[in-house]
């Protein structure tokens, strides 16, 4: 799936409001109660890319992970969440940007 099909995606989360993401992702987000001892990748070095595909996959909300990223952190992004390395979500925060009621904000 490309960016552009990502940030499409998310639309659906466009209205769930912050506090709500945050109480889903703090909840069901794989990576906030799987992985309290050692992750099973503990002395690899990994790239953000490898850690965002081995952490973060058959997590139940990655998109409403990554859409609260989005929001809170924007183009200012880190680390991994998502499912995502830093480097596309901020490639992915500008065609988020695009969408819907965050265009037409932008414009007035
Ligand atoms: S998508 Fe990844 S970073 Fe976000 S809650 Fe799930 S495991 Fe954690």
């Amino acid at each position: 799936m490309n960016l552009v099909e990502i940030a499409w995606g998310l639309d659906r989360l466009r209205w769930v409001p912050s506090a709500v993401l945050t109480e889903v992702v703090n909840r069901d987000g794989l990576c906030m109660w799987a992985f309290m001892d050692e992750p099973p990748w503990a002395g690899e070095e990994l790239t953000d890319h490898e850690l965002a595909s081995r952490m973060c996959a058959g997590c139940p909300v990655r998109d409403e992970c990554l859409e609260l990223e989005l929001r809170t952190a924007g183009a200012d992004t880190v680390g991994v969440w998502g499912a995502l390395p830093a480097d596309e979500r901020r490639e992915l925060h500008w065609h988020w940007l695009q969408r819907g009621e965050r265009a037409e904000r932008r414009r007035s």
